[in-house]
């Protein structure tokens, strides 16, 4: 048995020795490709050779100094790319180890900011059900995800209450336009809201487009809009959690540029940094921030590794790549194609329920029966069954159980690189179909 602790304590996986582009090679000389970067993490596949030069050169300058002495050119640098032109009034920037990190630092800023603001009675969040913010905590108090949450419930803070998500495919009743469906869900947000004393909600958390726990599930037009209406209307801040959907991953900068709003305080992370590194962060809003100044001055938060130089250095790296090879016009064009050629192989298929995402984030919900849309017997672990066929047909992707009325569904995620080439696509549509076909006869 491995020493190490793997996500199976029975199984090891396979070992992966090599990355370049879109490949992956195990140690048995099996040859896949990375068709969801991880858990949409590698936006620029593997090895570039740009991002690797960049780390070199940060490597031989500095691999660490401490915040409490010092700043790096790298994380400068870096927040002046991300919010030095104040994206929808985000003017400021902090880098964290990851999408959890990240989240618990959207959270506390919040709170810490409602103090600092005078309404210290603000102590409550509203999250969704079936979302996902992260593995610690704080984060997993703010998500949905049933199954993550129920061994942890007795430890999780109260301080959290879940609405529905925006979520047409099972969330829409039938015939409901979609102006009738926001409306449904902006008064179901409001009577939380009632419920727990407008005056004392800090912030309302919602993933802009729900990564692991629904599958690539976008809002319909419009709900963003009159969430953020609502959050207005009662003083409370929109944390919007683009840990997996953000950073280019659905064909715009954030994934809330598509809905005409912007948070208060946004999570980044996975295409932040394409996992050359770990690295997450928030932007958040100028108005927090002048409140945090003017009030202790400082955010009562910090990590060992908060701004690390070779972290930022590589995510500066990543994210000058996507600008300089105009990347986010290929996750637009590509994605297009992976969806028309995912709808003419599965598009029929009597299990798939809908395929669903934008830009290069998709996911196919499989179903028992399309016209019930009842899930399977989640004892087959059909989700992971695609993942094991798709593997052996040399296409990794991301394979997920997510929560549908308290059980577990199927779901699964492509997220190609940012870079993927037309011709990779039409192989991930292929290897991806044949999968599924395979596990699903
Ligand atoms: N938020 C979202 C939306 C995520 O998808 C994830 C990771 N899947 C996280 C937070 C947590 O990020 P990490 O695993 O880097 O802690």
């Amino acid at each position: 048995m491995p020493q190490l602790i793997h996500r199976r304590l029975d199984t090891a996986p396979p070992l992966a020795v090599k990355g370049e582009g879109i490949w992956l090679t195990a140690a048995d000389g099996h040859r896949v490709m990375d068709g969801s970067g991880g858990a949409a993490v590698a936006c620029l596949g593997h090895a570039h050779p740009k991002v690797l030069a960049a780390m070199r050169a940060q490597m031989d300058q500095l691999c660490y100094a401490h915040t409490s002495l010092f700043s790096c050119e790298s994380a400068e640098r870096l927040a002046e790319l991300l919010v030095g032109h104040a994206p929808g009034g985000l003017t400021h920037a902090y880098f964290v180890s990851s999408g959890s990190e990240g989240m618990e630092a959207a959270l506390k800023m919040a709170r810490q900011y409602f103090v600092e603001a005078g309404q210290p009675q603000r102590t409550r969040f509203i999250a969704r059900r079936q979302s996902y913010h992260g593995n610690t905590l704080g984060a997993l108090a703010a998500g949905g995800n049933m199954m993550r949450r129920a061994i942890y419930e007795p430890v999780l803070s109260e301080a959290f209450s879940h609405v529905s998500p925006c979520y047409p495919y099972r969330g829409r009743a039938e015939g409901e336009s979609d102006e009738d469906y926001v409306e449904r869900l902006a008064a179901e947000l409001e009577a939380e809201f009632q419920r727990l004393g407008p005056a004392n909600v800090a912030a309302f958390c919602a993933e802009t487009v729900v990564g692991a726990t629904l599958g690539c599930a976008t809002a319909v037009p419009g709900y963003f809009r009159r969430v953020r209406e609502i959050c207005d209307r009662h003083g409370a801040l929109l944390i919007l959690d683009e840990v997996m959907s953000g950073m280019g991953r659905c064909g715009t900068t954030h994934a809330w540029e598509a809905e005409g709003i912007a948070p208060d305080i946004q999570v980044v992370a996975k295409g932040l940094g394409g996992g050359y590194q770990p690295i997450g962060g928030i932007l958040v809003s100028g108005r927090v921030i002048a409140a945090l100044r003017d009030g202790s001055g400082g955010f009562m938060h910090g990590h060992t590794y908060q701004a690390h130089p070779m972290a930022c250095a590589a995510a500066l790296a990543v994210q000058g790549v996507i600008a300089e090879e105009n990347l986010l016009e290929n996750v637009r064009a590509r994605g297009a194609e992976l969806e028309a050629a995912l709808t003419e192989r599965l598009g029929n298929h009597a299990h798939v329920g809908e395929i669903r995402g934008r830009g290069l984030f998709w996911a196919v919900e499989l179903v028992a029966d399309r016209a019930t849309k009842a899930v399977f017997d989640p004892a087959l672990k059909l989700h992971a069954r695609v993942g094991q066929e798709a593997y052996a047909r040399g296409l990794a992707c991301y394979p997920m159980g997510g929560t549908i009325d308290g059980r577990q569904g199927d779901h699964v995620v492509l997220a190609p690189p940012y870079n993927v080439t037309r011709e990779e696509v039409a192989m991930i549509a292929d290897r991806f179909g044949a999968a599924v076909e395979a596990a699903i006869p």
